[in-house]
């Protein structure tokens, strides 16, 4: 942080969303901000938080100062003494109403604004992060091992969804975004709500899920069969599964993003269902399950060892079927290392 402020010119970077506090003072409460500058690095948070912070922030050489009343006050005191005058703060989250507060009480500091600092020092990840996302997936892994055995044909989809987050929940974790359960034409909206729609034999259905474990996320899609596919359907399945595994070996440091979507989009687009991928190839996953680097066509940069990242193509056929494959891999000093764990042949539950 302190290389970027430099960078930057920037006296001290002022971080209120709670994600980077998490990350940067490993503070997992729901109020608090931190600051960070060369000399002096300080969090605070209220009196409800203040035993929590003991324990969490202390290890990480964080001051913690106790928020009052006049919590803003404090902040501009302790701003003043340190001497700054332009300081950082995360335009891509502070409100309207909230950086006016800020700019009222921070008298004689010029607020800059810095998105992206954080952000960026997340997308690469530490050998202790890369651990937490391998036992997310894991348990995400035998969580879907459950599926065959737990039969999805004539089940609703809110039915299973709910079941599947409740084995995450008796496993110590819960689901890293709303799982989605998408059967037959279900299956052709990328973003589909489980909802009291029965699953149906013989079609194709859409599980997407992600167990967070310790902060860290992961993410997983397969597609399942629930009896006898159309010759269609089974090559949509092979089409997405063969796409799906030539970006995941295109993964390696010093690789564009973008050049990665395309490997995929491009086997996609050779079968003529280019236009059935709407969505970019895959996101970073981390504490957040939506998080840098972006694997997609508009991508800028490259990938570099740490990074996590989705592997997710997927072909929708409206009012017909969607298939969707997705793996988490971690970018590795010389190729790739495929985090999830539960197998891409195509599973038949009745
Ligand atoms: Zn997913
Ligand atoms: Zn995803």
């Amino acid at each position: 942080v302190t290389r970027e402020l430099s960078e930057r010119g920037l006296d001290a970077l002022l971080v209120t969303n709670l994600v980077n506090v998490r990350y940067l003072t490993g503070f997992g409460g729901t109020s608090g901000l931190c600051v960070v500058s060369e000399g002096d690095r300080f969090f605070m948070t209220d009196f409800r938080y203040t035993e929590r912070a003991e324990r969490e922030v202390a290890p990480t050489g964080f001051e913690r100062v106790e928020a009052g009343r006049e919590a803003l006050e404090q902040l501009a005191e302790r701003m003043g003494r340190a001497g700054f005058s332009r300081v950082g703060f995360d335009d891509a989250h502070l409100t309207v109403r909230q950086h006016g507060r800020y700019a009222d009480k921070l008298t004689g500091i010029e607020l800059v604004p810095a998105a992206g600092v954080v952000e960026g020092l997340r997308a690469v990840k530490e050998e202790g992060e890369l651990a937490a996302i391998r036992a997310a997936s894991a348990l995400a892994d035998e969580v879907y091992g459950l599926v065959p055995e737990r039969g999805l044909a004539g089940r609703t989809e809110r039915e299973v969804a709910n079941e599947l987050e409740h084995e995450m929940r008796l496993r110590g974790a819960e689901p890293s975004f709303p799982s989605i359960v998408a059967g037959g034409a279900n299956g052709a909206l990328p973003h589909a709500e489980p909802g009291a729609d029965v699953i149906p034999r013989d079609a194709l259905v859409v599980l997407d899920m992600g167990c967070r474990l310790d902060g860290y996320c992961s993410d997983c899609t397969r597609t399942f069969a629930t009896g006898r596919l159309s010759d269609d359907a089974s090559a949509v399945y092979d089409l997405v599964r063969a796409a799906q595994q030539a970006a995941l070996e295109a993964v390696a440091p010093g690789a564009s993003a973008a050049a990665v979507d395309s490997v995929a989009r491009e086997l996609i687009t050779a079968a003529g269902h280019g236009e059935r991928f709407g969505h970019g190839l895959g996101h970073g996953v981390g504490l957040e399950v939506h998080e840098e680097p972006r694997v997609s066509q508009a991508a800028e940069g490259e990938l570099e060892p740490g990074n996590v990242v989705t592997v997710e193509p997927g072909v929708y056929v409206a009012g017909e079927l969607g298939v969707r494959i997705e793996d988490l891999v971690a970018v590795t000093a010389s190729g790739h290392e495929v985090i999830s764990g539960f197998t891409k042949d195509l599973v038949t539950v009745a």
